[in-house]
């Protein structure tokens, strides 16, 4: 059922097997980490000759109704927890607030484990599963292992998980009651991610770290996000995505996805990609207002209030050419801005996300203030994760309940205040 056909490397072009199992170009990748990134490429052909809009429409909701786009051949090892399918809610009050008639959210929150990286784990765990894998391990501050360790759960193998020391407690807690053996690392996470590399080779583990550069096939299944936006909008790309970046290996897919409807002719228009990141973790946004590349940004120590975006280095070229290629922008929002956008988007439209996610909102007001993205635009804002999974960052800011006896006389005074 795969209709891969290569594997193109993003800096030079040079195209591989599909079956080749390397992790960067050969000539590209001798230049250090992130270089000569591979991408999955299809045979848009066959694919054209199997589905068309028609067909997709009359398929259940789901990531897997798109599986002639993934990386998957034999589909008797496909592992789900019907994750994808996920609702695109037309704000209301907010549209009030923002001036803009169409804007949307695609809520991710409401995926399997709470996040949009159940995309990414259904294809990578059932990859492990037809290479025969039986135990797993990968990298992550959070949602990504909370995923791994379900998916994991669901297929019936060894899963560890390696965390950063400034992991949140309730992801990790997550991960350890979807059965995971979690290891917390002192160290960064590119560190961590040597580690687990190692220990790899070392105990014969499948790495299924969702980092492109350890494997192109990773980030495939969050491509699937931008396709279904495109069926909800009645086979339309929106003029602005708006998503957070940490790696930005998930703002790359889901451009790719796009440009992959738009190729297949079942789209007439490309949206812009707009990639946000936290003040203080913002690597990308650097490249991408001094028009550097992503090695000329050096390594820093992040810091921002969003936890699911801490990362100090851009790892490739794949997220600085999903803005350049669809004339988007990038953006830094403060922490004040995050806690601001997270509370208005659970009181106002009652949607709960985590401070990562709630960076696109923040983003979109401070967009309109710049006059980049015009109030007639339509805009879908990208929420990876729900509030739940980080109730502490909430917890600092939410209105506690005052207590009183049974008695009307205390309500009154209570509602009297
Ligand atoms: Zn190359």
């Amino acid at each position: 059922m795969s209709f891969i056909k290569s594997l193109k490397c993003i800096d030079c072009g040079k195209e591989y097997s599909p079956e080749d199992l390397i992790a960067a170009c050969t000539e590209c990748g001798q230049k250090g980490l992130g270089f000569g990134l591979l991408d999955p490429v299809c045979n848009y052909d066959k694919i054209g000759k199997q589905v068309n809009r028609n067909i997709l429409e009359n398929r259940k909701p789901s990531l897997w109704k798109y599986k002639e786009f993934l990386p998957i051949s034999d589909e008797s090892k496909i592992v789900s927890l019907d994750e994808g399918g996920t609702p695109l809610i037309k704000c209301q009050s907010l549209t009030g607030e923002t001036g803009i008639k169409n804007l949307y959210v695609k809520n991710e929150t409401v995926n399997p484990t709470s996040s949009f990286k159940d995309r990414a784990f259904s294809v990578i765990i059932s990859r492990a599963l037809e290479r025969g894998a039986s135990t797993v391990a990968a990298v992550s501050d959070g949602n990504a292992g909370a995923s791994a360790s379900a998916y994991s759960a669901r297929a019936g193998i060894a899963c560890y998980i390696f965390t950063p020391a400034f992991a949140v407690q309730s992801k990790i807690i997550q991960m350890s009651m979807y059965g995971a053996r979690v290891i917390s690392v002192k160290g960064s996470l590119i560190a961590t991610g040597m580690l687990v590399l190692g220990a790899c080779i070392k105990y014969g583990w499948f790495n299924i770290t969702t980092a492109k550069v350890l494997n192109p096939y990773q980030t495939e299944g969050h491509k699937t996000l931008a396709y279904e936006i495109c069926e909800q909008l009645n086979w339309q790309a929106p003029d602005w995505v708006i998503a957070p970046v940490s790696s930005g290996d998930s703002l790359g897919a889901i451009w790719k996805g796009f440009k992959e409807f738009y190729a297949l002719g079942f789209i007439k228009n490309l949206p812009r990609m707009v990639g946000v990141q936290g003040e203080g973790a913002d690597p990308l946004v650097k490249a991408f207002d001094e028009k550097k590349q992503f090695y000329e940004i050096e390594e820093f120590e992040p810091v921002t209030i969003a936890d699911a975006l801490c990362i100090g280095r851009v790892l490739g070229s794949w997220p600085l050419n999903a803005l350049n290629e669809s004339n988007g922008y990038a953006v830094a929002v403060s922490d004040k801005e995050i806690l601001e956008a997270q509370k208005s988007l659970a009181a106002k439209e009652g949607i709960f996300v985590e401070p990562s996610s709630a960076t696109t909102i923040a983003a979109l007001k401070k967009l309109l203030s710049r006059r980049v993205i015009n109030r007639n635009e339509s805009v879908v804002c990208v929420t990876t994760g729900s509030g739940l999974k980080v109730l502490g960052v909430a917890a600092q800011v939410y209105a506690k309940p005052v207590q009183i006896e049974p008695s009307m006389s205390e309500l009154e005074k209570v509602l009297s205040k």
